[in-house]
C-alpha cells in the first residue's frame, strides 16, 4: 500500500512536491480515502459550484461591467464560467417553461402571434418554429454578432473579439434566470414577461458595456446603445430572411404536393 504520511512526489503525476499542490497537475496533497474524505469532497462539490455561481450572480446583479472586466482580465477562479452561465440559464428556462407546459417560441414571438394581418401571422408561426427548433444555439450563434460589433466600436481598447463575447453573453444570460423565475411563479402573463425581458435586456447590456469601460462617460454610453441597436436590427434582419426563406420553402413544398396531387387525378381521368 502506498505510503500516504510520506509523499515526496505527486501520486497523481510523479512529479516533485514542494507545496500543498502539485505545480504540475495542480492536485493537492492526498490522504486515505475515509468517510470524513468522503464527506469534505461532498461538501466541497457543492460549494466550488454554488460559491462561485453566487459571487457572480450576486456581482452581475450590482456591477455586471465589473464581473466582465475582471473575467477578461483573469480573474476567473472566484467567477463562474460565462458559457456555462449562459448555458445553464437557458436550461433552466427551457426546463420551466417545459413545466409550466409553455411554447418558447411562441414566448418569444408573442408580439407577432395575433397579427391582424395572415401574412404577419403566418411570419410570427413560422418564427415561432425557428426559435422553438433552434433557439438554443442560435442565441449563442447572435451573440458573436454583439462581440464584433462591440469590437469594432471599442477597436482602440485593445481588447479582443473572442474576450468581448463574454461581455456580449453575461448580460442577457444574467437577465434570463430573473425571466425564468418570473415565469415560473406565473403572477403575470408569461408572454408579457418575455416581452419586458428582452427590453430590460437591452438596458441592462447597455448599462453593463458602459460600466465596463471606466472612461468618458456620455461617449462611451453612446457607442454602447449604437452597438445595441445595430446588434437588433442586425440580427433581427437575418431572422427575418431565415423566416423568409424558411415560408418560401413550405410554399414551394406545398405547390409541389399541390401539382403532384392534380397529375395524378389527371392520369386516373385519362385511364376511365
Ligand atoms: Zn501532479
Amino acid at each position: 500500500m502506498v505510503n500516504f504520511d510520506e509523499q515526496a512526489n505527486c501520486l497523481n503525476c510523479g512529479a516533485k512536491l514542494t507545496t500543498r499542490f502539485c505545480g504540475e497537475c495542480g492536485q493537492e496533497k492526498v490522504r486515505r480515502i475515509t468517510f470524513k474524505e468522503l464527506f469534505k469532497t461532498a461538501q466541497r462539490a457543492i460549494l466550488e459550484f454554488e460559491s462561485p455561481f453566487l459571487k457572480t450572480f450576486i456581482t452581475m446583479t450590482t456591477s455586471p461591467g465589473r464581473v466582465c472586466r475582471d473575467y477578461i482580465e483573469g480573474k476567473r477562479a472566484s467567477y463562474f464560467n460565462p458559457i456555462k452561465y449562459a448555458f445553464w440559464s437557458l436550461t433552466f428556462f427551457f426546463f420551466l417553461t417545459a413545466l409550466t407546459e409553455q411554447s418558447v417560441g411562441e414566448l418569444a414571438t408573442s408580439s407577432f402571434l395575433g397579427s391582424p394581418t395572415p401574412e404577419t401571422q403566418r411570419f410570427g408561426e413560422v418564427l415561432s418554429q425557428i426559435m422553438e427548433s433552434s433557439m438554443w444555439y442560435l442565441i449563442f450563434i447572435y451573440t458573436a454578432v454583439f462581440a464584433l460589433l462591440l469590437r469594432v466600436f471599442f477597436r482602440k481598447e485593445g481588447i479582443k473579439f473572442t474576450e468581448f463575447y463574454v461581455l456580449a453573453i453575461l448580460p442577457s444570460a444574467h437577465v434570463t434566470w430573473f425571466t425564468s423565475i418570473l415565469v415560473a411563479t406565473s403572477w403575470l402573463d408569461a408572454k408579457i414577461i418575455t416581452s419586458a425581458s428582452v427590453y430590460i435586456s437591452v438596458l441592462f447590456s447597455i448599462y453593463a458595456y458602459t460600466t465596463f469601460f471606466d472612461k468618458n462617460k456620455v461617449k462611451v454610453f453612446l457607442k454602447s446603445c449604437a452597438v445595441m441597436f445595430l446588434g437588433l436590427f442586425i440580427v433581427g434582419f437575418i431572422g427575418a430572411m431565415h423566416t423568409y426563406i424558411q415560408i418560401g420553402y413550405e410554399d414551394a413544398v406545398e405547390q409541389h404536393k399541390l401539382e403532384q396531387a392534380k397529375g395524378e387525378k389527371q392520369v386516373e381521368t385519362n385511364n376511365l
